[in-house]
């Protein structure tokens, strides 16, 4: 079935005549949304914790408030802070000084379609989530290359719910392109599927592609220049936004073409494997059990102890040597992440079984 799709258009600004927007949060969407609201005529205030990101909504010469106060006064708060801290937030600063007909706007469905946040009735729940990084949102609003977003109404409690979400999308530059109407659930789920089922299995084709070459002799630096640093793959992926996945092909030499439909075929039993374990995935994240793992105690520790063998395996190493040689910048995010302590892996003998997989897994790299 077909979504609905609304263009700058559908947007009415008049809708927001005498409103207030609150900004809760500062940080990579925040900052963009807030300095397009109000290039596109808005009111708005900031509410902040009292630190660097609150300095930077006043360098910018925003009005700034604690998130309580912009609760307080704002008509529509739009809640761009991280997503695991969200409910937390809610419950302690937003939810008691909530009032009739305000309007919460999300940039992420995830706490509304996993039931982490629930909301009062009195007010209206939206959608407004962007297609792109923050600094994107600001960059295409300024060179009117526009993006793409996902938007919604998830509760209806001022009858004008849509209209809302229209004007605020159109302010904040989230109909340049288009806005297809989600629910928060799809929102969510297309979001999870691409970090969970698509990133992983892209990945391993990358990482195992890389691992072949080099294990074949060829050496690391042109392997790497080769599959990524030429950037050829991201103008290729430029190339199917502008014409379509099949046809960017006509883009590549005959050789290149044949070579690669012919040999498609070849991946036909992994092919079968990797839509089973999509399934998979995609089945753990619709039911939620994805949020509820997330949510509980040993996801934490768990995500630290994996990060720590993802960033230690030998493929860093090949590849920061490789860059050094190509003179390319070394960023080391993960540097100072030190091993596990083992009391603490002793600590959570539940997950010893799955930490050993890991350890095994990454060797490999
Ligand atoms: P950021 O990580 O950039 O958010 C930083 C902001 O959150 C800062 O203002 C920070 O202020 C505040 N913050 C962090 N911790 C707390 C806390 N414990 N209490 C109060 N405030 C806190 O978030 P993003 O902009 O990346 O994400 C915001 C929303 O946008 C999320 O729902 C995300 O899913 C969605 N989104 C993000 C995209 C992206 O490209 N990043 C793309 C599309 C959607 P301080 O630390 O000073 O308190």
């Amino acid at each position: 079935m077909s979504p609905e799709i609304y263009h700058e258009n559908d947007g009415n600004l008049s809708f927001l005549d005498g409103k207030l927007i609150g900004m809760i949060g500062y940080g990579n969407q925040g900052r963009s949304q807030a300095l397009n609201m109000r290039d596109a005529g808005l009111k708005v205030i900031v509410g902040n914790r009292d630190d660097d990101y609150k300095k930077r909504a006043e360098d910018d010469e925003f009005d700034t408030y604690s998130i309580a106060e912009t609760v307080k006064l704002a008509d529509y708060l739009f809640l761009l802070i991280p997503d695991e801290i969200m409910k937390d937030v809610y419950k302690s600063e937003m939810l008691s000084n909530l009032k009739e007909k305000q309007a919460i706007i999300f940039a992420s469905g995830y706490n509304i379609a996993f039931d982490l946040l629930e909301p009062p009735e009195n007010i209206d729940v939206l959608l407004i989530a962007p297609r792109m990084i923050g600094i994107g949102v600001r960059e295409r609003f300024l060179n009117k290359k526009g993006y793409f977003s996902f938007i919604g109404v998830h509760q209806d409690a001022s009858g004008k719910a849509k209209e809302i979400l229209l004007a605020l999308a159109k302010a904040v530059g989230a109909l340049s392109k288009a806005g297809i109407e989600t629910s928060f659930k799809q929102e969510a789920v297309l979001d999870l599927f691409t970090e969970q089922a698509f990133g992983p299995g892209f990945g391993q084709i990358l990482m195992n592609s890389i691992n072949t070459l080099v294990g074949k002799g060829y050496p690391p630096e042109a392997v790497f220049v080769e599959l990524v640093y030429s950037g050829e793959m991201s103008y290729t992926y430029e190339k199917m936004t502008e014409v379509g996945l099949i046809n960017q092909m006509n883009y590549h030499s005959q050789t290149s073409q044949y070579g690669s439909i012919s040999r498609a075929i070849k991946f036909r039993k992994v092919s079968k494997d990797i839509k089973e374990l999509q399934q998979d995935v995609l089945e753990n994240i619709e039911s939620g059990e994805f949020a509820k793992e997330w949510e509980g105690k040993l996801s934490k520790i768990k995500f630290k102890l994996y990060k720590f063998f993802r960033t230690k395996i030998p493929f860093a190493k090949l590849e920061n040597k490789a860059r050094k040689n190509l003179d390319l910048p070394i960023v080391d995010l993960f540097e100072d992440i030190p091993y596990p302590k083992e009391e603490v892996i002793k600590e959570f003998e539940e997950i010893e079984k799955e930490i050993e997989d890991f350890k095994e897994f990454y060797k490999d790299f």
